[in-house]
């Protein structure tokens, strides 16, 4: 199994060295013509405006929104969670908008810019280490969202079908489970794809 990292700027091979502790291969992807060779893709976290900028400079909004119609999943973390959602408070393009949902960027305000916490989240077992980096968060959502995660009330995680998103880091601490259930993700899509 195969899952890219989307690797115009941010935090790749931290992701790769988590897809490959939880048993797949992780490849760095540049281009999108690497597209059609995975089966599943992460768009790390970074700095949102300028990955959406990039992806759409490389042609890869439209191309990710074709790979996301094959029913391939998704994995948004942080930059990579606003770069799928539908709205962005205060901003008038969003990029993909894959995801009903609407977040706030930097939403934790200056005090609290970056912390560390565990948190629990639906479909996995015992909690889970998060690095919260200007962190953005999910304001509103829609129907088809399930909220997998809340901090201090707010969501943190969520997944529509195929699509995962987080606010934090899951590749900055040495717990891989936030990988290990897209790999399952991936896996289910897999299966199910192969009549
Ligand atoms: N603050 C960044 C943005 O708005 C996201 C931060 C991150 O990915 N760690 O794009």
């Amino acid at each position: 199994m195969k899952i890219g990292v989307l690797a115009l700027q941010g935090a790749v091979a931290e992701h790769i060295k988590m897809i490959e502790a939880a048993g797949a291969e992780g490849v760095p992807v540049k281009k999108t013509s690497q597209l059609a060779e995975l089966d599943g893709i992460i768009i790390p976290g970074g700095e949102s405006t300028t990955i959406g900028k990039l992806m759409r400079d490389y042609g890869f909004i439209e191309e990710v929104r074709s790979f996301s119609k094959q029913g391939k999943p998704i994995f948004g973390t942080c930059a990579g969670l606003i770069v799928l959602a539908d709205e962005i408070v205060g901003q008038e393009q969003a990029h993909l908008q894959l995801m009903d949902m609407k977040v706030q960027r930097n939403a934790f305000g200056r005090q609290r810019e970056s912390f560390e916490t565990e948190l629990t989240v639906k479909g996995v077992d015992d909690k889970v280490r998060a690095v919260f980096i200007r962190a953005p968060l999910i304001r509103e959502i829609g129907d088809r969202v399930d909220v997998l995660s809340e901090h201090n009330g707010e969501i943190v995680a969520a997944r529509q079908d195929h699509l995962l998103a987080v606010s934090f880091h899951p590749e900055l601490t040495d717990d891989y489970r936030m990988h290990q259930y897209f790999i399952d993700m991936v896996k289910e899509a897999k299966s199910s794809s192969v009549q």
